[in-house]
């Protein structure tokens, strides 16, 4: 099976912008860019995405977004951020290797725009969430 992109980039085939890196976790800014410091931080293994990623890696991926994040804000002068993770191409997956999108607000400006409307019509909300909590392990 062909490398992902981010495969390459762990293997040192394609370079990056490295801000982190340790046994476990590489994170780099994005070549895109939707606004000043938007990193991405990855799984050195190889996992398709965050719900196929075993917890202990999950966790660790998580953590280094968490401290990125905090540093953008304190140094970049970003008034939020965006902690956001994509899973299977439905979502807008592109690269199928867990990834975790780490993007600065400062405006509103950003070229990235995350809203939520109501669209679903009429849901039978108990009856959803009694069978989602019921197969929660
Ligand atoms: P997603 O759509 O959540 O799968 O995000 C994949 C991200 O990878 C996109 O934001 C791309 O801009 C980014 N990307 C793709 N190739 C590279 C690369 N060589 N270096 C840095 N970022 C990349």
């Amino acid at each position: 099976m062909e490398k992902d992109i981010f495969c390459k980039i762990i293997d040192g085939e394609i370079p990056c912008h490295k801000l982190y890196e340790d046994d476990d976790v590489l994170a780099f800014l994005d070549i895109s860019q939707v606004s000043k410091g938007h990193a991405l931080v990855i799984s050195k293994k190889h996992y398709d995405n965050f719900l196929t990623t075993p917890q202990e890696e999950m966790h660790k991926v998580m953590d280094v977004a968490q401290r990125i994040g905090q540093v953008e804000i304190k140094l970049l002068g970003a008034r939020g951020v965006n902690i956001l993770t994509n899973c299977y191409p439905a979502s807008g997956q592109t690269v199928m290797h867990f990834h975790v999108h780490v993007i600065p607000r400062y405006d509103g400006n950003e070229g990235f725009i995350l809203e939520m409307k109501s669209n679903e019509g009429e849901l039978n909300l108990p009856a959803l969430a009694k069978e989602i909590h019921n197969n929660l392990k």
